[in-house]
């Protein structure tokens, strides 16, 4: 497990754990055909240690690959727990798993990732559908040759625009 916090360490000094997790590790199902993981997740998290538990806080990070759902354009998304709180209790009913001296964060971690997942991931807020139809696009400008490639399909957004 190695996003773990070794509370042996801990009863001396608060922990600093910084660094990145191979996303296989994460062990993560998106679920969702339309969004990838390829990237590590990075971490930047401070622990300390509680009267009856563990107090992690700190900086979570993961990009998705994403395909639009609109235009179905690939496109990364930045998903970020700027603040990431977990409190992980030593005692009670709901103590967590101790293994060796060690909890491991990842099941807490990968629970709240996937709460941020994008639910319809899309490339760009205004994306209208096809590409050169969202505001901004630079094909809009110099698109001669990107017009002849989908003629039928323009033609019908031309209409549906109206
Ligand atoms: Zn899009």
């Amino acid at each position: 497990m190695p996003l773990a916090v070794n509370l042996h360490h801990l009863e001396v000094h608060n922990l600093r754990l910084q660094g990145s997790l191979p996303v296989e590790d994460l062990q993560i199902d998106p679920r969702d055909e339309v969004i990838q993981l390829r990237q590590p997740l990075e971490y930047d998290l401070e622990v300390q240690k509680l009267d009856d538990g563990v107090l992690v806080q700190g900086y979570l990070r993961l990009v998705l690959e994403c395909q639009c759902v609109r235009c179905l354009k690939p496109f990364q998304y930045r998903l970020e727990l700027k603040q990431w709180t977990c409190h992980l209790p030593l005692q009670g009913e709901d103590r967590v798993t101790v293994t060796s001296d060690c909890v491991d964060l990842t099941p807490y971690v990968r629970e709240d990732i996937l709460l941020e997942f994008p639910r319809h991931p899309l490339c760009n807020p205004e994306c209208r559908g096809l590409p050169g139809m969202s505001v901004g696009e630079t094909a809009n400008v110099n698109g001669a040759g990107q017009t002849k490639l989908g003629s039928p399909a323009w033609a019908e957004l031309n209409k549906l625009k109206l």
